[in-house]
């Protein structure tokens, strides 16, 4: 178990069955040091990760306005070595992007060996913001589920390991989030009435975040449910996760540098000889 909730492949997904608001039995005072120890194990893995070069890391972020991906991601990056990660925020298609299949501008931002992708929003968008606005027709929004499995069934065959993140927040944490950006001036351009039109159709989003979730969480690229009406649980239950998630390769990535150190030390050594 992990304070954020691992969806089964399979598994009909109720998000009313999970509470936003949950803390784990923690106060903020306890979860903050342990966030801190994870980070900094993440910290450890995430190096062993860029030096192994063997494997890549894919941590893709959604959630409703407000919910804190950009909180998340802040809270990542301080433990992170940027010479080895990239934040990718996906928006509203380009005029060339949306001329191409789905998939096309996602791709290309996919992590090589030994790097780390944040998506900000993702393909996934595909299957709620353009399913709840009626972007395109039902039949091909439904198709899209199979081809997700598939691309990131590809990804995992290339050594990509993949964890989803849906941020989960109450109605009402939201409304309360919005309106302390009216009244804080420096979250002035963080204000849109677009977020309160969104908020509209709040429960068109809940069923298309329960299909995405539902249909496209295989054992190999899972969806994690992260409650997120208190930002400290939330960057906790991300950590533990990444954490949980790495730690299963550290002996692997050891013994890759061990080896690679042998075999460098031999050549070091063969180059000493030829010296006069
Ligand atoms: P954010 O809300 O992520 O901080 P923006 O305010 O620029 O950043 O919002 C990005 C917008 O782009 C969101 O409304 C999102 O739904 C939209 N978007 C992302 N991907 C797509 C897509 N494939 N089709 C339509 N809209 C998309």
């Amino acid at each position: 178990m992990g304070y954020a909730y691992r969806v089964k492949p399979d598994e009909t997904v109720q998000l009313r069955e999970i509470n936003p608001d949950e803390k784990g039995g923690l106060s903020k005072s306890e979860a903050l040091p342990l966030t801190d120890a994870l980070g900094k194990e993440m910290s450890d893995l995430l190096e062993l990760l860029y030096a192994a070069n063997s494997k890549s890391l894919l941590l893709v972020l959604q959630g409703r306005d407000t919910a804190g991906k950009d909180g998340a991601i802040r809270h990542m990056l301080q433990f992170l070595n940027v010479q080895s990660c990239r934040v990718v925020p996906f928006k509203v298609p380009t005029v060339e992007e949306a001329a191409h299949d789905f998939l096309w501008r996602i791709h290309e931002h996919a992590p090589a060996r030994g790097s780390i992708a944040l998506f900000n929003r993702s393909h996934y968008e595909d299957v709620l913001v353009v399913r709840v606005h009626n972007l395109v027709p039902e039949e091909v929004w439904k198709r899209r589920y199979a081809h997700i499995n598939a691309f990131e069934s590809l990804l995992c065959d290339g050594n990509t390991i993949i964890l989803k993140f849906y941020l989960h927040i109450s109605k009402q944490e939201q409304e309360e989030r919005l309106r302390a950006r009216e009244k804080d001036p420096t979250k002035s351009w963080k204000l849109a009435v677009a977020d309160w039109k969104e908020r509209e159709l709040w429960d068109e989003y809940t069923t298309a975040y329960e299909e995405a979730l539902s249909r496209c969480s295989p054992a190999e690229a899972p969806w994690f449910i992260v409650p997120a009406d208190h930002k400290w649980f939330r960057d906790l239950a991300i950590t533990e996760r990444i954490v949980k998630a790495l730690r299963p390769y550290r002996e692997e990535w050891m013994d890759e540098l061990t080896q690679r150190g042998v075999v460098a030390k031999r050549e070091i050594e063969a180059f000493r000889e030829t010296l006069p």
